[in-house]
């Protein structure tokens, strides 16, 4: 026997959530991103598992690139944050990698270049996020010359939303404004710009823009919306973190339990001691409260999370034993589920950096 901690990764929950993603733009290309090792997932056997149904994927740097190429993967691989020094120019080339250009050094790097074909280069403008990407001016500029360089080949816009997840739309639909602005300007001048513009939030709620869409979150069924919709329910979790509980014990009214004594035991209480703790990325934010399934039962986090261990009031659940199914989040027996995004919202944060932070030490168990 061996620690019971595992993710269970649903690949077929995965290639459902993709197919959404592309149903809701049909006229538009799926890039399926993989970044932050498919957001905790594993990104090769993510991609894996997307092949034969997804015509590129998307990641943050070479180094997670190299390793799917490692893997077998042969499908064009964006660099959402291009290169971050020249040098990788050569291997971007060599490897079929398309990379986004985001600043002066790196159109200026592509352009100086002696590269054995010409690169798929993504040009970002910075339509109001204000964190990476030329100015219309500069991206106007940069366009003419990338274009006329012979340098770069199947040239798009890119670019990215800052509030798609908010209900209030006013701010996405500014920078839609000025997405249009400027392709038309380019387009007057004969340049055609096919651009890539939606990210998860973006995807469930625009009705279709651009000649390429980039969900991530929404691929592993978690919900980018502030308030979700009628498409962002319809997705289907991939991961489940299902533990054990390795202890059961009764503690007597007015005991403290757990790292500072933050819960005292109202009443004669049964206290179940899980195996995952912040040392397997459960946030130690959680608060008092904050829900667990065990044995599919509702049950309520009781003091601190610690590295490796939690512990939860399971006065209410006769079943309750060593041995009893614990789910962190995700699916359990019964039907019972428990969303990645309530729990959390129990911990001050948001379900992105719940599933990116599930630890290496977390066997994941991929099924379909
Ligand atoms: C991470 C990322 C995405 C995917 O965002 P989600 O909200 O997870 O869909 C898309 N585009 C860029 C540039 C990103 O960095």
């Amino acid at each position: 026997m061996s620690r019971p901690l595992r993710a269970l990764i649903d690949l077929s929950a995965l290639r459902e959530n993709y197919q959404r993603a592309c149903a809701l733009f049909p006229q538009s290309r799926a890039i399926a991103v993989l970044k932050a090792n498919a957001y905790g997932h594993g990104a090769l056997r993510c991609a894996k598992a997307l092949e034969d149904i997804a015509p590129a994927f998307a990641v943050a740097s070479i180094e997670e690139a190299l390793a799917l190429r490692a893997g077998g993967i042969t499908q064009p691989i964006v660099l959402l944050e291009g290169f971050f020094e020249a040098s990788e120019l050569s291997e971007i080339a060599r490897q079929g990698l398309w990379t986004a250009l985001h600043s002066q050094w790196q159109v200026d790097a592509l352009l100086e270049a002696d590269l054995p074909a010409p690169v798929h280069a993504w040009l970002k403008f910075d339509s109001g996020m204000h964190r990476l990407g030329f100015s219309a001016a500069e991206f106007a500029a940069n366009w003419r010359a990338l274009a006329a360089s012979g340098k770069v080949q199947d040239m798009h816009l890119i670019t990215h939303f800052a509030t798609a997840d908010l209900d209030d739309h006013r701010y996405r639909d500014v920078q839609l404004e000025q997405i249009a602005a400027l392709r038309g300007a380019l387009q007057h001048e004969g340049h055609e710009v096919p651009c890539c513009l939606a990210n998860s939030p973006a995807t469930l709620t625009l009705q279709g823009a651009g000649n390429w869409h980039r969900p991530g979150l929404m691929l592993y069924g978690a919900d980018p919306l502030e308030h979700g919709n009628t498409s962002s329910h319809a997705l289907k979790p991939v991961m489940t973190l299902e533990s054990e509980l390795i202890a059961v014990r009764d503690v007597a009214a007015g005991e403290p339990v757990g790292y500072g004594g933050r819960f005292v035991a109202p009443r004669a209480t049964r206290i179940g001691v899980v195996a995952c703790g912040y040392g397997d990325g459960y946030d130690r934010h959680a608060g008092e409260g904050t829900p667990l399934l065990v044995d599919g039962v509702r049950a309520p986090l009781a003091g601190r999370v610690s590295m490796d261990m939690m512990t939860v009031d399971v006065s209410h659940i006769e079943t309750a034993r060593i041995g009893s199914r614990v789910t962190l989040w995700g699916s359990a027996d019964g039907g019972a589920s428990l969303s990645v995004s309530e729990v959390a919202s129990w911990c001050d944060t948001i379900n992105y950096t719940l599933l990116t932070g599930v630890m290496p030490r977390v066997p994941r168990i991929f099924i379909s």
